[in-house]
């Protein structure tokens, strides 16, 4: 058995339409970019969909159309993929890490209620860090593995601190609370189509807004900060250059991505349903089979993609005391089921232990302690849109052996 972790779900209409963009002769952003945008903000329920080459490019365009810069604090949760905190570095404000829940993998709000009120006090600015003296800007909640965090208590914090909240929605296209999708919560929110996620591009990214300025500006940034001044305009002298008169970028996506997003996303509710439907044979089974994995969690109201399917060894069970001991149990667990040629990962890292964070901060591996164990103790198990029964049945089966040892 070859088993990966995952299998981006490509047909012979995304191979079809990649073959009519090359022979039309406009690869680069235009009506195919155009097309997918609309797609997806329909199917979010949001006004403004603005396509991007990742979600890293995207979380940092909207930062800087926010006009996020040196001398701000921004909160991100420790248990995400590293770009969320360093989309945050790259315009100069600081990433300041908190905990997470080890049930969710989300923001815990309870300890981020605590962090501000023990680290920050009220001056005419707004909140300011006592030690560094940076104004506290925003907060970015990751909804992961394709769980929305507890937006609204969120949502209830930012206001109570006159906060800004941008999403990081990498993971989480087409997952919903009570019915309203995680780009609908009234923050603008930032999806990726790396092919570890629900739909690929290859390489690409989305920032889903409803305001029509902030858009507006987010689509000049994209595209060098270019803007056709009045005077072109109204001259109709296509031949002249627009005005560049703000620092932009380059974020735009290839029509060529832009085709097979656009097919991707007539199978987004297939590639959920099916997603869905192996994620729950999983809990059914595992939860009978495999009493040492504590299984991914789905509140009631919220609708899990399951972008990963994210699982916690579990040391009480197993009577281990340490995280360090129960990391290298797991990792023996992900090394047998490697050479059984099953592929896992662990969920995501701790930003707090990576070498920049580590260093430029002075984090220790138990200030955040909950990131730190989902770090350590987490495992993604293999679930793609076209598993098999008997590979998934295999899976679990090789997860009873080896827990046997
Ligand atoms: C994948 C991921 C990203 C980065 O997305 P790219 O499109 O690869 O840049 C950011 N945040 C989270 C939570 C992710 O899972």
């Amino acid at each position: 058995m070859d088993i990966p972790i995952i299998k981006p779900y490509i047909t012979e209409k995304e191979i079809q339409a990649v073959k009519k963009v090359l022979q039309s002769g406009w690869l680069a952003q235009g009506k195919k970019v155009a097309e997918f945008e609309q797609k997806v903000a329909e199917f979010e329920g949001v006004k403004h969909a603005i396509a991007t080459t990742s979600c890293t490019t995207a979380l940092h365009l909207t930062l800087a159309a926010m006009d996020l810069k040196t001398g701000y604090d921004v909160l991100v949760p420790s248990f995400t993929f590293v770009a969320t905190a360093n989309a945050v570095e790259y315009t100069g404000a600081t990433a300041v890490l908190v905990d997470v829940y080890k049930e969710t993998y989300c923001i815990d709000t309870d300890k981020l209620k605590a962090f501000i009120e023990k680290n920050y006090c009220a001056d005419d600015k707004g909140y300011i860090n006592k030690k560094t003296n940076n104004i506290l800007w925003g907060i970015i909640p990751v909804n992961e593995f394709g769980l929305c965090c507890n937006i609204k208590k969120v949502i209830e914090i930012a206001k109570k601190y006159n906060l800004q909240i941008v999403e990081d929605s990498a993971c989480a296209l087409g997952a919903s609370i009570d019915g309203v999708h995680e780009g609908a919560f009234g923050n603008i929110s930032c999806l990726s189509f790396h092919p570890r996620k629900s739909i690929t591009t290859g390489e690409g990214g989305m920032i889903l807004c409803n305001d029509e300025k902030m858009a507006e500006r987010i689509r000049q940034l994209r595209s060098h900060s270019a803007s056709i001044s009045e005077v072109q305009r109204n001259s109709g002298k296509g031949y002249l250059l627009p005005e560049y008169n703000e620092l932009g970028y380059n974020y735009r996506l290839t029509d060529i991505q832009g085709a097979i997003g656009t097919v991707q996303m007539e199978h987004i509710d297939y590639i959920i349903e099916q997603r869905r439907k192996w994620a729950k044979r999983y809990d059914e089974l595992l939860s009978k089979k495999v009493e040492y994995l504590t299984l991914p969690y789905e509140p009631k109201g919220y609708y899990h993609t399951y972008q990963s399917y994210v699982c916690m060894v579990d040391m009480e069970k197993l009577g281990i005391k340490s995280i360090e001991d129960a990391n290298i149990w797991r990792n023996d667990l992900m090394d047998n089921l490697e050479k059984s040629g099953i592929s896992t990962r662990q969920g995501t890292h701790a930003v707090h232990t990576l070498g920049y964070y580590k260093n430029k901060y002075g984090y220790k591996d138990y200030d955040l302690e909950n990131a730190y164990a989902c770090d350590k103790l987490s495992i993604a198990l293999p679930l793609y849109v076209t598993m098999e029964q008997d590979e998934q049945d295999y899976v679990i089966d090789k997860l009873i052996e080896f827990g046997r040892i």
